[in-house]
């Protein structure tokens, strides 16, 4: 008999991947979480049911909320990860030579240990090895509030807005994360599918325009997320994405990236009149 997962995107619609085997299935006090071996995807994280991430397509949702932001800013030094426990961030940011560290606030450490236990190629730059990484495991809505005016580019890379993650999305939270940045700061956060997701992404960009002068979305095609047209909000004190975009400098980096390159940085945020419409209203 052959064992399926599926997630439902919405009450007609999902995704299903064949599944070989469970590697690991507990409850923290946060959240449900399952590491499952699939087929054509690899392992894939699990929480609440829903997936964080897959082996396969991981690297488009990390390059894409790493370096957008780190190739914009001219010299980012000290970076923030809110949630993030998977390290998949943590491993894109310090390949940058400029971030002196990188830091890590998840809420959940039995994210962070099944992470580095099972998800090696995404964890490997959060197992205490690498001396530029601090890992924090707390709320990123406690955390803020004591580390105002610190960090050059802060990334939320939370769950969607249920349970934990819902402060993360609310325009106090980005006000405190606003604080927390330098006069010149960047915050990138994932910000849902245009496509299926539009009144959270009309509420998030609203409430995200009460606080940046800058506010941009960009996109990404991410296939085991809802609709595979995923998005993230771009919300900058200083720094606009593509008119302060120093394309040599991306071209010029000295470590690969299998997805983020320096014209699809610019094609990025280019978006079809649907998601524009949608977040301009
Ligand atoms: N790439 C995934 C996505 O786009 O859905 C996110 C992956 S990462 C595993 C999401 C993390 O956010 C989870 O580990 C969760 O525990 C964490 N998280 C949720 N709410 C949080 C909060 N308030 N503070 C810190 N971490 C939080």
């Amino acid at each position: 008999m052959d064992l399926w997962y599926t997630e439902k995107h919405s009450e007609n619609v999902g995704i299903s991947l064949k599944i070989t085997g469970t590697l690991f299935s507990g409850k923290s006090e946060f959240q449900q979480l399952d590491i499952l071996e699939t087929l054509e995807y690899g392992r894939m994280m699990l929480l609440d049911g829903l997936v964080m991430v897959t082996e396969r397509d991981e690297f488009i949702y990390h390059d894409m909320i790493v370096h957008p932001a780190l190739f914009t800013h001219p010299q980012p030094k000290k970076v923030l990860v809110i949630g993030g426990g998977d390290g998949g961030s943590i491993r894109e940011i310090v390949k940058h030579p400029t971030v002196t560290e990188a830091t890590l606030c998840e809420i959940d450490g039995l994210v962070i240990e099944k992470s580095i236990e099972l998800l090696p190629s995404m964890a490997a730059a959060i197992d205490g090895s690498n001396p530029r990484v601090k890992l924090h495991v707390d709320d990123g809505l406690a955390y803020i509030r004591e580390h105002q005016d610190e960090y050059d580019v802060i990334l939320v890379d939370s769950t969607d807005p249920i349970g934990p993650a819902v402060g993360l999305f609310e325009e106090d939270f980005y006000r405190l994360v606003f604080g927390a940045l330098k006069e010149d700061g960047i915050m990138v956060a994932q910000s849902e599918s245009p496509f299926y997701h539009a009144e959270i992404q009309r509420d998030m960009y609203r409430n995200l325009r009460a606080v940046y002068p800058i506010v941009e979305m960009y996109q990404a095609f991410i296939p085991t997320y809802p609709s595979g047209y995923w998005s993230f909000a771009f919300a900058s004190k200083k720094y606009h994405p593509v008119s302060d975009f120093n394309r040599e400098r991306a071209a010029k980096r000295d470590f690969y990236t299998k997805y983020y390159n320096e014209d699809l940085h610019l094609g990025a945020f280019m978006l079809p009149t649907f998601a524009k419409e949608n977040i301009s209203a």
